[in-house]
């Protein structure tokens, strides 16, 4: 079942080029940018430059060098920010919403990593 991409949404532009973001860290394949309506004193994004709809979208198709540049900058932005609790860091909270229950809004596949505060409990009950 092929996934549907569509390439006008604003994260791609951004990887085009065609608008401005604050760039963060940039690897072959991914791009890490702070969000325009941060949530919490850390707000970044990580995205692939892959177009890529959701978490499952990128995790079943994405080549093995995708995924690990993704994760590895992912780990690299937290430890830059020292948000770890592995090195003494306060924590933090990577969030990746899909779909209409999960109220994406931009649909190509991103992580949020938020930290810099206490950020509540993840959701709230049913
Ligand atoms: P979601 O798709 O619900 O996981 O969230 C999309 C996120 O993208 C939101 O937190 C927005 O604030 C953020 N966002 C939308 N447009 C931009 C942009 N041009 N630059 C940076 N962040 C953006």
């Amino acid at each position: 079942m092929p996934f549907d991409y569509d390439d006008q949404n604003v994260f791609a532009r951004i990887l085009r080029g065609e608008i401005p973001n604050d760039t963060v860290a940039e690897t072959e394949h991914s791009l890490a940018f702070n969000d325009i309506g941060p949530k919490a004193p850390t707000h970044i994004l990580v995205i692939p430059k892959g177009p890529y709809v959701s978490h499952d979208h990128f995790a079943a198709q994405a080549s093995d060098a995708e995924i690990a540049d993704f994760a590895r900058l992912t780990a690299r932005v937290i430890a830059e920010r020292n948000l770890s609790p592995g090195t003494g860091g306060e924590g933090y909270r990577v969030i990746s919403n899909a779909g209409a229950h999960g109220v994406q809004e931009v649909a190509h596949y991103h992580v949020h990593i938020l930290g810099g505060r206490p950020l509540g409990r993840m959701v709230e009950s049913a």
